[in-house]
């Protein structure tokens, strides 16, 4: 990356210091509402260690690309007769429960207190891998969705897992998602591809030679992360991988 390596280091950092101060206030909350595990209500823990022990990882072996559970080691035929712009999507969980109630919480009912847990998931998973990166991006959200949300879960979880496993983060709105795009939950795997197809946008310094790590709550198709990973390259990037909580499995 050489001659990137300043503007790039000016787009990553994140004010870290800044958190501490509201630890106090936490505590007083805590006496007023009591913290209650996203998965099975009991006081006491944002996400208790029972629930956690019930995460389940990604059957192995799965697609060396997309990333899902394959009878063969390689790729899956879908993988094999396309190119793609992320080379490769891995999981830290399957999606469904504890994890898929934890992720809805976290994202839709404020439980913003769940991007830490979350994002340890990321870090536990990433402990060990050998793929080394030059800045963790997470996948935006549009700014009508983050002004209705208050914040943006990826970016959340990018923060804890950067903190954690000592990565370097970009800074929010470089990528930038310019178009609002549909809520996926109900579109085929081609139409959620031409829903997210050209909706982002890279406002940084060119990439060139620098290979890029995505982070996401939720893949299925993979379509958003490889219309971010076609930003990404159209800036100059040599490589982008992708991260995500968890994976749906079609179950
Ligand atoms: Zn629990
Ligand atoms: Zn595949």
């Amino acid at each position: 990356m050489s001659s990137q390596n300043s503007d790039l280091k000016s787009l990553a950092g994140i004010p870290l210091a800044a958190r501490s101060a509201s630890r106090f206030s936490g505590r007083l909350l805590d006496l007023v509402f009591p913290t209650r595990c996203a998965g099975c209500g009991t006081l006491g823990d944002i996400w208790c260690a029972a629930c956690r022990s019930q995460v389940q990882p990604i059957p192995q072996p799965v697609c060396l690309r997309c990333g899902k559970p394959v009878q063969q080691p390689g790729r899956c035929p879908a993988c094999r007769e396309a190119s793609f712009h992320v080379s490769a999507i891995r999981a830290a969980a399957v999606y469904r429960e504890p994890v898929s109630q934890a992720i809805h919480e976290f994202k839709y009912n404020g439980r913003k207190d769940l991007g830490q847990p979350l994002g340890e998931l990321l870090a536990g998973y990433w402990r060990g891998r050998t793929v080394s990166v030059d800045l963790v991006v997470a996948v935006p959200l549009h700014q009508a969705r983050l002004k209705e949300r208050g914040f943006n879960q990826s970016q959340l979880l990018a923060e804890t897992l950067c903190r954690v496993a000592g990565l370097p983060l970009l800074q929010p709105e470089v990528l930038r998602r310019e178009r609002a795009t549909q809520q996926q939950i109900h579109l085929g795997p081609e139409e959620r591809r031409q829903n997210v197809s050209g909706a982002f946008e890279w406002a940084g310094p060119p990439l060139t030679g620098v290979s890029v790590l995505l982070i996401d709550d939720v893949a299925t198709t993979g379509a958003t992360l490889e219309a971010c990973g076609e930003a990404l390259h159209a800036a100059g990037a040599t490589r982008v991988w992708a991260l995500t909580v968890a994976r749906a499995l079609g179950e």
